[in-house]
């Protein structure tokens, strides 16, 4: 059989058991999730990765004796599948591409793609199946897609009972839109920019002649104080367009044919025709705060991607606006074909704000300092984010700005800017703090100013209080994130939660909308504990008085389900939940994890609120980020096929801790695989060196007298010790150092230290070496199930070992005496091969003496004493009479304040026996017969007195 059988054999085995069934039980429960996929194309390692953390943790908890439910479902909600549906359709070659040849679509199947609820079973399908071949132990009862109708029915219940406690409302909101497929977009949606925020600008009106604006946009209005000239880019595209509605209806602004997508999002516009920028040059504008004439200059730097893609300009504030300037008075050329030589010449710097540390132009310091040469120097930024951000944190209005002076500017700037639009000289655009945002269907985003959009409220400050409380009560890991989840809750706004396009549950009071991926994906692990139920019920029998009584024992007369069968799902939710653990990616922090604390603090009691998250890390292949669209991935199946499911397995969770990004190099998977193949053929070798058949189950204790033996129980023991402590807290790899790495390397230093007693079938030997095996196979389980499966059943093992007990470690079988009796043993041979190579000698016999009574207890005092101070020692020895020649306890006491920093005191132990244990492995890797004295009767070169604990002295001869 090869290893891909084998694990198919056990999988089958699994599931013809019903193994991972979990009902509630008398045990103690463990309930943990993982974000459901969104299963749009085929898994690579990466989702490998993130799903078998969760996997080994339940098998881990399975074994510690917990009725575990691992779940798993299908997130299909939402508008990607339709984009990507639409681009079969039309035959898109990069997406054909993408689907026949990374995510494996079979060619006959891809025209079935058309139909965006093909991709998703197709792929929800591929998911469930490579998830079995990686044998995650999944209770399959409970699978789901988020469109099943009893799922939507959930839905519509959750989202009625946040809009009742008033935290779903209607308004006015920018969203980030797609113009193609006229809907909002989620971060999920996006090929490009996900993350990227969205600012509100000021827009302030330059009037060029009555009627007719130049509206810049700027993110410091209070910087109107100080502006010398509007800029324009003579090599833009600007248009005119009109405003047909709202406060500057009839107005007509001049703005660049980029800036049009997005501000006609926001704002009704309606185009007028073309404006060519280069008579406007040398024109003047009228600031509207004052009406003084400003004008027109041309500047490269102009954006026409950013706000309106015109700019008024503040030289003392702004690097980029001082050094355009300066580069405008030195360019002659420029300056006599625009004739504008006077008005150029006097363009001088103003100054509004004044900020510790800088003089009157902040701006020309920074551009001086910085060497900054022309506008298209990239340092123009560092200036600009540099100034700003001092500006902002610490700045104050001058004192010659008389109705705003001395006020701080990050106090005063909305004020400002609400004077301004009260006045009817400026207004908000928003747009976006960085580019490109492109959709997934490949056009470019803009932001939308939508009115009948529905928010869920997270900025609501007492339900925000409430989630703290949430968070507070969780563990999270790793910790160091909790800050993250501080802030985000804190920070996280109004959530736009509706969409026009997609699959999904509508939003149940107003169904021209849909609810959005992010917000139906808030409380389903509720779903998950009584989901079995829901697959053979009517969806007309889930109405909200159902939910109400499962989740919140609610009693009502509109529940139509018999009692009976509510009161048994009541239960089972009762049972599973709270939900204990979590699990997603980090780049969800910010919002699916802070919505489902959100939506766990609104809807239930504290005891319902969930106890851990933990936090994963990124995959990367061969160095470079994880990317299906880019082609970077392997698939999971693949990787099955090729190396077996527990190689892959091994790997991920060995390479990085969860939280920590991984790299998939095939180099040293190869190598894992190796590891894995070493471990079969260990549990064979035992069987073998027994020369019969192992029986796991009834091992036959042997007591153990050698301090070898001993020693390789010790181990074992500490390495289940930290194995277990790892596990507990989700350090996968940390486990598998000591599950697999380094009980290994002591397993080869043990088989080595007792060849010959393996050749003479010693049965202590045969006892450590089988009672390594039962807990080593049980140890690896969670990681190599299949593997472990195999092993156990072949050399004994009783029942599954998915459900074997845990390795239990024996506190009293580690003994940090044992591990130094070992280091003894090592450093007699590491000591007497160093002196052997330095003076270059075959002695024929080789003497050790080993310290006396009274140097044990020297050594113990200098322990006490627990500093190298020689008076404080030597007053407690003589103090306590150890011994009558006190200049040789002074020498020895120097020497053990030296000695005690590397080797600490770990009581007495029995140099003699350790000694005579190990005195045939000792000669053998000497080459010398080994001499052991307790005295000085035999000491012709008085060596004797060099001895210390934990350090015999040598004398060859
Ligand atoms: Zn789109």
């Amino acid at each position: 059989m090869t290893n891909n059988e084998i694990e198919k054999k056990w999988q089958k085995k699994w599931a013809d058991a019903k193994l991972f069934q979990s009902d509630p039980n008398e045990k103690e429960k463990l309930f943990l999730t993982v974000a459901y996929p969104y299963p749009s194309g085929a898994m690579h390692i990466g989702h490998g990765r993130t799903y078998t953390v969760p996997d080994v943790f339940a098998r881990f908890k399975r074994m510690e004796g917990y009725n575990v439910l691992f779940p798993m479902a299908w997130h299909v909600t939402g508008a990607p599948v339709i984009g990507i549906a639409d681009r079969i359709k039309r035959k898109d070659p990069w997406t054909l591409d993408l689907y026949e040849r990374v995510h494996k679509v079979p060619h006959d199947t891809l025209p079935s793609l058309e139909d965006p609820i093909n991709i998703v079973k197709y792929f929800s399908n591929e998911y469930h199946t490579v998830m079995d071949d990686m044998g995650y132990s999944i209770d399959w009862r409970r699978e789901f897609r988020t469109i099943d109708p009893t799922y939507k029915k959930f839905i519509t219940w959750q989202a009625k009972k946040l809009k009742s406690l008033g935290l779903i409302k209607q308004g006015e909101h920018p969203v980030k839109y797609c113009p193609h497929d006229e809907n909002p977009v989620g971060d999920h949606d996006l090929l490009e920019g996900e993350g990227v925020g969205v600012n509100e600008l000021t827009l302030i009106k330059f009037e060029v002649e009555p009627g007719l604006y130049i509206v810049p946009a700027t993110f410091r209005p209070e910087t109107i104080f100080a502006a010398t000239n509007v800029w324009l880019n003579p090599e833009v595209h600007y248009i005119e367009v009109e405003v047909k509605t709202g406060a500057n209806a009839r107005e007509k602004w001049i703005i660049s044919n980029e800036a049009f997508l997005n501000l006609s999002n926001q704002h009704d516009l309606e185009i007028v025709g073309d404006i060519d920028p280069k008579p406007l040059i040398g024109k003047y504008v009228k600031n509207p705060l004052n009406g003084e004439p400003l004008p027109i200059f041309p500047a490269s730097f102009v954006d026409p991607e950013y706000g309106s893609g015109t700019v008024f300009s503040v030289p003392a504030h702004a690097p980029a606006d001082y050094i355009a300037l300066r580069d405008l008075k030195e360019n002659e050329e420029l300056i006599k074909d625009f004739d504008i030589k006077e008005e150029v010449a006097k363009a001088e710097p103003l100054n509004v704000v004044t900020v510790e540390g800088y003089g009157e132009f902040p701006a020309v310091e920074v551009v001086e300092r910085m060497g900054i040469e022309n506008q298209n120097d990239p340092k123009v930024q560092d200036a600009t984010d540099e100034l700003y951000k001092a500006e902002h944190s610490k700045g104050y209005i001058s004192d010659h700005i008389e109705k705003y002076a001395g006020k701080r500017v990050a106090f005063i700037r909305d004020e400002i800017k609400a004077d301004m639009i009260e006045a009817g000289s400026a207004d908000i655009m928003y747009d976006f703090a960085e580019r490109p945002v492109i959709c997934r269907c490949g056009n470019k985003c803009v932001v939308k100013v939508m009115d009948d959009q529905w928010f869920i409220r997270y900025g609501d400050e007492e339900w925000t209080e409430k989630t703290q409380k949430v968070l507070a009560q969780e563990t999270i890991i790793p910790e160091e994130i909790r800050s993250n989840f501080e802030y985000y809750l804190d920070w996280l706004d109004d959530w736009a939660c509706s969409r026009r396009v997609g699959l999904g549950t509508r939003v149940p009071w107003d169904d021209q909308w849909l609810i959005e991926p992010l917000s139906d994906s808030t409380m389903y692990m509720s779903y998950y504990t009584i989901a079995k139920y829901l697959k053979d019920m009517d969806p007309e029998d889930l109405n909200e008085a159902f939910f109400e009584k499962v989740f919140l024992g609610v009693d009502s007369d509109e529940i139509t389900v018999p009692e009976e069968t509510v009161n048994q799902i009541q239960e089972e939710f009762n049972y599973w939940y709270p939900l204990d653990w979590r699990l997603s990616a980090k780049d969800l922090v910010g919002n699916h994890l802070s919505f489902l604390m959100f939506t766990h603090a609104a809807i239930y009691p504290e005891e319902k609120w969930p106890k851990g998250t933990v936090v994963f890390g990124m995959g990367l292949l061969e160095g470079n980020k994880m990317s299906s669209s880019k082609g970077n991935v392997i698939l999971l199946a693949d990787a099955i096929e090729q190396y077996s499911a527990d190689v892959v397995r091994l790997f991920l969770m060995a390479s990085a801790e969860p939280w920590q990004d991984f790299d998939w190099r095939e180099k040293e998977v190869r190598g894992t695989q190796r590891r894995l193949e070493w471990f079969r053929e260990f549990a064979q070798k035992v069987e073998d060196i027994k020369g019969e058949k192992l029986d796991l189950s009834n091992i036959e204790e042997v007591p153990l007298e050698r301090s070898i033996d001993k020693w390789m129980i010790n181990q074992l023991n500490i390495h289940i010790k930290e194995a277990t402590e790892a596990l507990e807290v989700f350090q996968t790899r940390q486990a598998l150092q000591h599950a697999l790495f380094l009980l290994k390397k002591d397993l080869d230093h043990y088989l080595y230290r007792v060849q010959d007693l393996i050749e003479a079938k010693d049965p202590a030997v045969i006892y450590v070496l089988s009672t390594l095996l039962s807990n080593w196979i049980r140890l690896l389980a969670p990681f190599t199930p299949h593997t472990s499966e195999e092993l156990w059943s072949k050399y004994g093992g009783e029942g599954f070992v998915s459900f074997a007990k845990w390795p239990e470690y024996n506190e009293d079988l580690i003994s940090k005496e044992i591990e130094r009796s070992e280091s003894l043993v090592q450093n007699i041979v590491k000591d007497i091969n160093e002196i052997k190579n330095i003076v270059d000698t075959d002695p024929e016999k080789i003497h050790l003496y080993l310290a006396p009574e009274w140097k044990w207890e020297l050594y113990k005092i200098a322990d006490e004493v627990g500093k190298p101070d020689i008076g404080q020692i030597m007053g407690k020895a003589i103090k306590a009479d150890i011994y009558d020649n006190k200049k040789e306890i002074a020498n020895v006491a120097k020497r053990i304040s030296k000695e005690m920093i590397k080797t600490r005191y770990i009581g007495k132990i029995d140099e003699e026996t350790i000694l005579n244990d190990a005195k045939d492995f000792i000669e053998s890797e000497v080459g010398s017969e080994i001499v052991i004295h307790t005295d000085d009767s035999y000491d012709p070169q008085n060596k004797a007195r060099n001895a210390m604990p934990y350090k015999p002295a040598i004398f060859m001869e």
